[in-house]
């Protein structure tokens, strides 16, 4: 830091103030009197980096975190002393500002209305209006597009996927008609995803990540240089993006190392799993590293047997599940598909499957389901089953659109599952206190009881 050179008008003028206050006795005021400018530093300082990592201000208005953060905080300031450089590395890095409040989200419809249109088939184009009849019918997303929120401020002249899909949006909910041409978003796919082209049968998944992905851009727009951290506060990623932690715990010395991975839906293996609750077992499910896999340890500085394991850190508010029906490395000679049915519940608890550090129980409701029927991801067709405002299901395949009951949803060999969280699981931790409470009734229970007895 330096000291701004004081003009030689302002030094003048001090000077007089001084030395008339000097001839009071009055020195401590002169020096409160003094102004000092300072400018911005230019090195980075290194130290405060570290402390900034470190400590997060307890007030500070920009950071919204879950009831596990501020705990995990408490005890992190708590325990500083213990704290290493090596600890730091090991812990969730928080973003430092926050693009798009979390808690702006509405995860229940704004409005409730009839169901929308189906979409026109523009020759194999089901894999593309399944995946936006999905995105149509996922309230906390809908409720932003249907306000105009972005469409309002954009300036972009080019290609917009936000202005896009607001457009699709107003379009199928609210022209009345039985069907629709989804022809804007389908003209401009080459934007969307380089590599895909109208006519030709396409994973349906594969163009649920490039459109999620080109609605991220939009909105970070301008923002391209912030941190990836903070970039992953941005409203898009605040709906559907979570955290994975991979822990890694060495054998010899005990030592866990942590990374935190970003995530923006949950691909899980249905090999020898008969439900998504057996999948989701096998993901969280220990893995071992030895022998010609062995982990090379930071501490013990050398190769040694070590327990890998993936939980969810950080759940979204948006779950997107794909299960992995498609072997791409046997489909390429044709063939290659699960096809047998894996069962899923309409609500979900990720709670066993969280981190041990992050005590959360995240309820989710199932509101869209996207089915694949046929031999192959490049061929087959793609339709899905979405849950209107109004709580009825609806079959939306293609230009039709019919009514179903949940049960036939739930018999779906389904492809993709979107879940929305339940407003009511969010900040909801398990608690001692009902525990003790619990306990304290049943002894006084007893204890009534004895007294009542003793008596008779
Ligand atoms: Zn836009
Ligand atoms: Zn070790």
């Amino acid at each position: 830091m330096k000291t701004a050179p004081a003009t030689a008008n302002n030094t003048f003028n001090k000077s007089k103030v001084d030395a008339a206050l000097s001839k009071n006795g009055n020195n401590l005021f002169i020096l409160k009197q003094r102004r000092v400018h300072f400018k911005l530093s230019t090195r980075p300082d290194k130290q405060q980096e570290l402390l900034k990592k470190k400590y997060s201000p307890i007030n500070n208005p920009d950071v919204i975190g879950l009831k596990g953060d501020k705990q995990k905080n408490s005890n992190k300031t708590q325990n500083n002393s213990e704290n290493t450089t090596e600890d730091l590395e090991n812990e969730f890095q928080k973003p430092t500002s926050i693009l798009y409040k979390k808690d702006k989200l509405k995860l229940h419809w704004n409005k409730i209305s009839s169901i929308g249109s189906g979409l026109r088939n523009l020759g194999n184009t089901c894999f593309l209006n399944s995946v936006l009849q999905c995105l149509t019918y996922t309230p906390p997303l809908t409720n932003i597009l249907l306000s105009s929120e972005h469409g309002r401020k954009c300036k972009n002249q080019q290609f917009c996927m936000m202005c896009e899909l607001e457009k699709h949006v107003s379009m199928a909910l609210g022209s009345g008609k039985d069907s629709v041409v989804p022809r804007s978003i389908a003209s401009r796919i080459k934007n969307i995803a380089k590599h895909m082209r109208i006519g030709r049968q396409e994973d349906a998944h594969e163009f649920l990540r490039f459109v999620i992905e080109g609605l991220q851009n939009s909105v970070l727009r301008g923002y391209e240089k912030l941190d990836n951290r903070i970039k992953e506060t941005n409203m898009i990623y605040q709906i559907f993006g979570g955290y994975l932690q991979s822990q890694v715990k060495c054998l010899e010395c005990k030592y866990n190392s942590n990374t935190f991975d970003p995530c923006l839906d949950l691909s899980l293996d249905i090999k020898g799993c008969d439900s998504v609750k057996r999948a989701l077992e096998l993901f969280i499910k220990p893995e071992i590293l030895s022998k010609g896999n062995k982990y090379k340890c930071s501490r013990c500085k050398k190769l040694t047997n070590a327990q890998k394991q993936i939980t969810i850190y950080q759940a979204p508010m948006v779950l997107t599940i794909q299960l992995k029906r498609f072997d791409f490395a046997r489909s390429f000679y044709g063939g290659g598909k699960i096809g047998k049915v894996v069962n899923f519940d309409e609500v979900l608890n990720l709670g066993p499957y969280m981190s041990k550090s992050h005590r959360e129980i995240p309820i989710y409701r199932l509101y869209a389901v996207l089915v694949h029927y046929g031999g192959s991801c490049n061929s087959g067709h793609y339709y899905c089953f979405v849950k209107n405002s109004n709580g009825i299901w609806y079959e939306m395949n293609d230009s039709s659109v019919s009514q179903v009951s949940l049960k036939t949803v739930l018999k779906q060999p389904a492809y993709l599952l979107f879940y929305v969280r339940d407003p009511s699981s969010i900040n909801k931790m398990p608690t001692k206190i009902n525990v003790n409470i619990f306990i304290t009734l049943i002894f006084f229970f007893f204890f009534y009881q004895y007294i009542f007895k003793s008596f008779l």
